[in-house]
């Protein structure tokens, strides 16, 4: 039987509401020290069954995987992969024109501490807590039952795992038929894109921006498109379909921009619509309407010559201590954006920091406008999407949050 984890009495209002964390500070005592990672039973003072989870040690004790009392094991991880994957069928995500999409996405999958990205026929698994760690292969095998036809399994965890527990250079293949090639092409909306998962970032792309993408789609038509924070020109490429006349792709990584080029050529070969630039994105966008001086190979020398401009930075807040920085680093950065932008112009402007709230970025965002003397009208209001589900118990889940602006 697994070892006990008591309530503190009045410490079990957030849990009996169904939020899948215990703090630390809610815990009364535990019947044996769990090990970190360690499976464990929620108990309430009165002695009340409340929950199963992976204790670890530190603020957040225990991420909640069932409030029902059972036993975790391989059936336990292909039930909810199951119906992690049903979910994703009914989304109609999982098609042949469109075989990348998340699988699992943590507390919104009764998951806490697990994100699965799938690829085709390969999975990229990343564990956040170290009981998820401790629980890799079982998930594997599990992942094998539910999905059969996938070819590999390669487990990502070196930047998400805490630094403390001591796990970190785990990452490699936990599955791997002999033909499995690791040059990787997945298709998204009929678009293909070489997948940058060994050593890109996160699980290898962005697959969080797959709905505001399809809309960039319909306002690129005849626009020249300035997309920073490219990456590897998820955003440029769609935009591209869309019939823009020109788009420029900018992100500080050389290697995101050489897959960015290599997924436009993979598109649309030969095409003379894109020039992509490995620079930082507010030199480049304080560079623009600056002429020649400033950056001579920028072929955009006026200020009105970008009329769709996508801004989609990394987190500027991994932290709550990180907020305010981050709100003003927001605001500089979308001030800059509508300074620039043509008369009439489009700006898609996300933040994907889970610590600043949609009202938080927006009055960044708000105060931007004001500097720039612009009148601005919101179109859209933009979000995760439906792969990327947020448990409603579990509102920290919701961390994409988007606008699309008209810039008079
Ligand atoms: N829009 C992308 C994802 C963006 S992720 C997509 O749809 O796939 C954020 C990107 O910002 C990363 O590729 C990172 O290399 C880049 N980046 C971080 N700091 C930067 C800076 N100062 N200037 C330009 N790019 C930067």
């Amino acid at each position: 039987m697994y070892k006990e984890i008591h309530i503190r009495k009045g410490k079990d209002q957030s849990l009996r509401r169904y939020h899948p964390w215990v703090f630390s500070g809610a815990i009364a005592n535990m019947s044996d020290s769990p090990y970190d990672g360690e499976i464990v039973r929620i108990v309430s003072a009165e002695g009340e069954f409340m929950g199963v989870g992976l204790y670890q040690i530190g603020s957040i004790a225990v991420r909640v995987l069932s409030f029902r009392d059972e036993i975790i094991n391989e059936d336990f991880w292909v039930k909810r992969l199951t119906a992690a994957l049903v979910l994703r069928q009914s989304l109609n995500v999982v098609r042949e024109d469109n075989n990348m999409y998340r699988l699992v996405h943590g507390e919104g999958d009764q998951l806490p501490g697990l994100v699965i990205d799938i690829y085709g026929n390969a999975a990229v698994m990343q564990a956040h807590s170290v009981g998820m760690h401790r629980q890799r292969m079982d998930i594997a095998h599990a992942l094998q039952t539910v999905m059969p036809a996938l070819r590999c399994i390669y487990y990502k965890s070196d930047n998400t795992l805490p630094y403390k527990a001591s796990l970190n250079d785990e990452s490699g293949f936990l599955y791997r038929s002999a033909a499995f090639s690791e040059e990787l092409v997945a298709s998204e909306n009929g678009l293909r894109f070489h997948i940058d998962w060994l050593k890109g970032q996160k699980t290898g792309f962005f697959l969080d921006q797959r709905d505001n993408r399809a809309l960039i789609e319909l306002y690129a038509k005849g626009r020249k498109v300035l997309n920073m924070f490219c990456y590897t020109g998820g955003f440029s490429v769609y935009a591209l379909r869309g019939g823009a006349e020109l788009v420029h792709s900018v992100d500080s990584s050389e290697r995101a921009v050489e897959v960015t080029d290599r997924n436009v050529a993979l598109n649309f070969p030969g095409c003379s619509r894109h020039q992509s630039f490995a620079t930082d994105a507010f030199k480049f966008l304080t560079s623009i309407g600056e002429g020649e001086k400033a950056m001579s190979n920028v072929q955009c020398s006026s200020v009105s010559d970008y009329d769709l401009i996508v801004l989609d930075p990394p987190a500027f807040a991994k932290h709550r201590d990180a907020l305010p920085n981050a709100l003003k680093g927001y605001t500089r950065l979308n001030a800059k954006a509508m300074q620039k932008i043509k008369p009439g112009g489009i700006l898609f402007t996300f933040s994907c920091s889970q610590a600043v709230n949609k009202d938080q970025f927006r009055l960044a965002v708000f105060t931007a406008a004001a500097q720039s003397r612009r009148y601005v009208r919101i179109l859209h209001q933009l979000h995760q999407p439906a792969d990327h589900p947020v448990n409603i118990y579990h509102p920290e889940g919701e961390y994409l949050k988007g606008l699309v602006l008209q810039i008079e």
